[in-house]
């Protein structure tokens, strides 16, 4: 029963309309019924729910309640390494989410990173690569503006290895930025030292932005806009990877600006519909989630 429940089911998800119209159904106390069938803006998890409503934890079975909690879904983590460096090896780069739970009920620990952070050497990890979405595949041929906060940066270090290992191979490279959010050099800058070699072999170019001295990403792509406009106009595909909330807009919002303050009589639906374009030509990739 443990194994089934540590590994097969979600047990910190909020529960959906359909799993509170299930345990409504289930629940033979009026008062209880009506409590579920509440507003959904509820913080606490389904199986803390179901601990808070005596009746309806008395009126569910194990296969009731087997049937109601989600099956474990698979997390998705980008490899940080390169085949063309070792194609048996695979590295992630995981961030651990770890929080007081909004149900205000202890941490809330994520499910999948906290697992990983567990693991140990000669462990086994249940996993299965994918391939990138092919317009997320960076070529070493065209100019590249890449743009990563946090764990984002995981892609981008496997493309650095990629083109390191181009150039060692004698491949003529176009130039590549490297823009990457983290809160200081010496606290989160993963992997500084070997991005650093391969800036000195002139694989890219790295535009740090720490977060402790007040710059984030798009604070520095608005300031080098020089630089970034001139890529752009040299074709340049940009690649957005990381925190979905605050800097995949802010990141828009930086390159929509450059866009109007560049081009004369351009507004903001001028400027919208640039952005729009270059996301339609796969010019400009967001792969994004929830940091
Ligand atoms: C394409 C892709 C690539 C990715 N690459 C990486 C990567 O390289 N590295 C990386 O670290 N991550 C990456 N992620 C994110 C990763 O897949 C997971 O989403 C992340 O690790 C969290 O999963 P988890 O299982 O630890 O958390 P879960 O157990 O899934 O918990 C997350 C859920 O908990 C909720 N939650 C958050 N905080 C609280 C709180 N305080 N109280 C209550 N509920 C809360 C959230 O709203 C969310 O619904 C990637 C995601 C995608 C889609």
């Amino acid at each position: 029963m443990r194994r089934l429940l540590t590994h097969h089911v979600e047990l910190v998800e909020r529960p959906n309309d359909a799993q509170l119209a299930a345990l409504a159904a289930a629940d033979p106390c009026p008062p209880e019924r009506i409590a579920l069938a509440g507003p959904s803006d509820d913080p606490r998890t389904l199986v803390e729910v179901i601990e808070d409503f005596p009746a309806v934890r008395g009126a569910l079975d194990w296969p009731a309640l087997l049937d109601l909690l989600t099956p474990l879904r698979p997390r998705h983590y980008s490899i940080s390494s390169s085949p063309a460096v070792d194609p048996g090896h695979a590295d992630l780069m995981i961030s651990l989410l770890q929080a007081p739970a909004r149900s205000g009920r202890g941490i809330h620990r994520g499910t999948g990173s906290g697992h990983l952070t567990d693991v140990r050497p000669g462990d086994t990890v249940y996993a299965r690569i994918q391939p990138c979405r092919d317009v997320f595949r960076i070529e070493t041929g065209a100019p590249v503006v890449m743009v990563a906060a946090g764990t984002g940066l995981a892609p981008f270090r496997g493309a650095v290895a990629d083109r390191t290992a181009a150039l060692a191979a004698g491949t003529e490279l176009a130039p590549a930025l490297c823009y990457f959010g983290c809160d200081a050099h010496d606290a989160d800058f993963l992997h500084a030292d070997e991005l650093y070699a391969a800036e000195s072999a002139g694989a890219v170019s790295l535009r740090p932005a720490f977060s402790t001295a007040g710059t984030f990403v798009q604070h520095r792509i608005a300031a080098e806009a020089d630089d970034v406009w001139e890529l752009l106009g040299a074709g340049a595909r940009m690649y957005v990877c990381g925190d979905g909330a605050r800097m995949a807009p802010g990141v828009r919002e930086a390159f929509r600006t450059l866009y109007r303050d560049r081009t004369p009589g351009a507004d903001d639906a001028a400027a919208e519909r640039w952005l729009d374009a270059l996301i339609a030509d796969g010019r400009y990739v967001e792969e994004v989630y929830a940091a």
